[in-house]
């Protein structure tokens, strides 16, 4: 079965605990602080691989999580990072946050992309170790995996992309052209699958052509079967539109390309202004008045016109030239670019939210709010450090950290930031 979307829940590798151990040897009394960090959780990952052609694996399993990383342990000993969860999908799947809707990876290019990150491993207690605090009796825990529901979307990568009503000839075409091998059948609906057909033309030269199932009346706006496949033209540089121009069915072809177009302009309307030839088939079954009317038809709206039998194969050859030469003239494949991450909205109730507790004269301040805002924090840079010490004031941190017993020097722990008290 074609499936080309799918609801998919992924969490990235919980990091590893930093230990809590000291060094022990016989007859050495003081032995110093050794416990180790603990290691990165697995990221989540996804890569292309070119064997698959649907998403219907992921009906079967929804569900991924990497591995957390080790915990640390003593002798200075890093627990292990967790190895990356490598999911598999079909070329032209989009990735998106399906909470926000933003983009988070298109998957056209052979290059893995990291959609989930495993949390960092936490510090173990000889990290803490500092001429005044020689035996620092905590440790940090590892972070949390990035855990996110997403929605994945599969966008067929092709060149060109073939367009009609159903029965027209479409899949045949495709079947002498290139090796794919559709199913022909005269009935209609018979293509359910997008078929991707590459088509070569001598001397390395080759291009994409995608059987799009039939499209038919009401597709643009999701009634019957056109619309979810009206997805996989959306990539397409030029798109090939088939007319059974015998009307060997009662129908008027010119009709026919008018509510194609139509549907088209429904569905997007940069559709309509895509790049597009015109293919009159079963020319076997036509008079000459039928196709010389048909072409006068096209050609006056200004699109060029090829009456061909696909099934013969019969002057295919020119249609096959001028896609050529047309796509050398149009740019490459559309690939689409992540949404950037937006900037985290702290919930103005959760602001200041923390706990405080004294670790060893250690003011240890946590809180999911301060979590947030650390990650959205770039600690190399000066304003962005202004900016952070305002919020802790703002949000009423300092004032917590005074009523909690802080006073001038005493040291502040933050997740991985640690600073002085400054009154
Ligand atoms: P699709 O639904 O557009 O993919 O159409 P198909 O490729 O499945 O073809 C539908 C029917 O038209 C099949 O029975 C084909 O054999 C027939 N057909 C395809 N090309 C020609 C042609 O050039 N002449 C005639 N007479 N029939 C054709
Ligand atoms: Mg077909």
């Amino acid at each position: 079965m074609f499936i080309d979307v799918a609801k998919i829940k992924v969490k990235a590798g919980d990091g590893g605990d930093g230990a809590v151990s000291f060094y022990r040897e016989k007859y050495v009394a003081a032995g110093g602080p050794d416990g180790g960090d603990g290691g990165r959780g697995g990221n989540i990952v996804f890569q292309v691989d070119t064997n698959l052609s649907t998403l219907a694996d992921f009906r079967y399993k929804r569900k991924y999580a990497a591995s957390n990383g080790e915990n640390g342990s003593g002798k200075r000993c890093s627990g292990r990072g967790a190895q990356d969860l490598i999911i598999r999908v079909p070329q032209g799947t989009l990735v998106r946050d399906l909470e926000s809707g933003r983009l988070l990876a298109d998957l056209s290019t052979d290059e893995p992309q990291i959609i989930a990150r495993g949390g960092k491993g936490g510090w173990g207690n000889s990290h803490f170790a500092t001429p005044t605090r020689q035996t620092p009796r905590f440790s940090k825990p590892g972070h949390p995996g990035e855990a996110f529901e997403l929605q994945l979307e599969l966008k067929l990568l092709a060149d060109v992309g073939l367009v009609g009503f159903p029965n027209v000839g479409k899949s045949t075409l495709i079947s002498v052209v290139s090796e794919a091998k559709p199913n022909i059948a005269n009935y209609h609906f018979t293509t359910l699958t997008p078929v991707l057909g590459v088509v070569f033309m001598g001397e390395g030269q080759s291009f994409v052509m995608a059987d799009i199932p039939g499209l038919i009346e009401g597709a643009g706006e999701g009634a019957g079967l056109g619309h979810q496949f009206l997805r996989h033209v959306e990539r397409c540089r030029l798109l090939v539109h088939m007319v059974d121009i015998s009307g060997s069915e009662g129908r008027d072809p010119k009709e026919d390309f008018e509510t194609i177009n139509r549907e088209l302009k429904k569905f997007n309307d940069e559709l309509s202004q895509r790049p597009m030839l015109v293919v009159g088939n079963k020319c076997d079954l036509a008079t000459d008045e039928q196709i010389e009317d048909f072409q006068k038809f096209v050609e006056e709206q200004g699109y060029d016109f090829f009456p061909i039998m696909a099934a013969i194969r019969h002057d295919v050859d020119p249609l096959l030239k001028r896609i050529q030469e047309k796509l050398s003239q149009l740019p490459p494949v559309v690939r689409f670019e992540p949404d950037p991450v937006p900037v985290v909205e702290m919930d103005p109730a959760q602001a200041g939210a923390v706990t405080i507790h004294n670790e060893d004269g250690i003011f240890v301040v946590e809180g999911e709010w301060l979590l947030q805002l650390l990650r959205s924090i770039n600690f190399d840079d000066y304003e962005s450090l202004q900016y952070f010490q305002r919020v802790l004031i703002n949000s009423g941190v300092i004032d917590a950290l005074r009523e909690a017993g802080a006073s001038e020097g005493d040291t502040v722990s933050m997740y991985d930031l640690e600073f002085d008290f400054v009154e």
